[in-house]
């Protein structure tokens, strides 16, 4: 039976998955330290050599080059991760499996599973927010991720800094954007602590969550989505979601006239219906549309 590939790249591991459509159980998986390109992708095409590919979807972390015209098509960048800079992705994929490879950022490929499959599905406009280890956002308007100049990158949009806060900020390119502030690697710097080692009711939740709605304000804002999905490790912390909704609904001070914003906050800004699974079902999907002929 022809299986569809998915490969989730990310900053610490690789989550690869063989399954015969986006939604259903693996048939088996896959995770690989994300250590150096030629440790860990011969390890991921080992793996998918044993099985019988109809198509396969590369969703990666980034920035990487989402441009068909270009000649680094399907490439990671210029990441900050040691090693991957102009590393060939989709195309080493393409070359060695010979299937129609889909290729898109991870939160991309997030927005799109939480968009078919999980906490907005039946839903046009949709954006995909994860906070973790860095930040990342990804957007599905009209039922396509969004691809420009490169792709979004709300993880380093500007907030502003919280006047009582001394914490200067880790983006190694801005210092205090989103992810200076807000990512796991800051909060532990903020207060010299591992983030899963603070109580709940700690002041750090409060301005996590301070930071986190300035953020799904301005995106509120410029995307206008119908609905914000929050993941990833950070937002474990399920406190934060109600500190959240109670903070946008503050800031956005009843100028956006939405009966859900208004109203129905809780279902604004929501968990992933798919819990730690959205990228690799994202990838699964993307490999679906690749072999669907679908540019993106
Ligand atoms: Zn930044």
């Amino acid at each position: 039976m022809k299986l569809y590939g998915g490969v989730e790249a990310g900053g610490a591991k690789f989550n690869c998955v063989v399954a015969t459509a986006p939604r259903d159980r693996p048939v088996a998986e896959l995770r690989v330290p994300t250590t150096t390109p030629a440790e860990t992708l011969p390890r991921v095409i080992e793996f998918f050599r044993e099985y019988d590919l109809r198509a396969l979807g590369v969703a990666s972390f980034g920035p990487v080059d989402l441009r068909r015209e270009s000649p680094t098509y399907g490439y990671i960048t210029d990441t900050p991760k040691k090693g991957w800079q102009h590393t060939d992705f989709a195309g080493l994929f393409e070359r060695t499996f010979a299937v129609p490879t889909g290729f898109d950022t991870d939160v991309n490929g997030s927005a799109l599973a939480e968009t078919l499959y999980g906490a907005a599905e039946g839903l046009s406009s949709v954006v995909y927010l994860t906070v973790g280890t860095g930040i990342g956002g990804g957007a599905v308007i009209d039922g396509r991720p969004v691809h420009g100049l490169i792709h979004p990158e709300m993880g380093h949009l500007p907030v502003p800094h919280h006047p009582r806060d001394a914490y200067r900020g880790c983006c190694i390119f801005h210092g205090d954007c989103l992810e200076g502030l807000a990512s796991g690697p800051a909060i532990e710097g903020r207060w010299n602590r591992s983030p899963n080692s603070l109580p709940p009711d700690h002041e750090a939740w409060e301005l996590e969550a301070y930071y986190l709605s300035r953020a799904i304000c301005a995106v509120t804002y410029t995307i206008s989505p119908e609905r914000v999905v929050c993941g990833g490790g950070v937002m474990r912390q399920k406190q934060l979601f109600p500190l959240i909704r109670q903070k946008v609904s503050e800031m956005l001070h009843n100028y956006i006239r939405s009966e859900l914003i208004m109203h129905h906050i809780e279902e604004f800004i929501v968990e992933p219906g798919l819990e730690d699974h959205s990228g690799v079902v994202g990838a699964l999907e993307l490999a679906r549309r690749a072999e669907a002929g679908l540019r993106h």
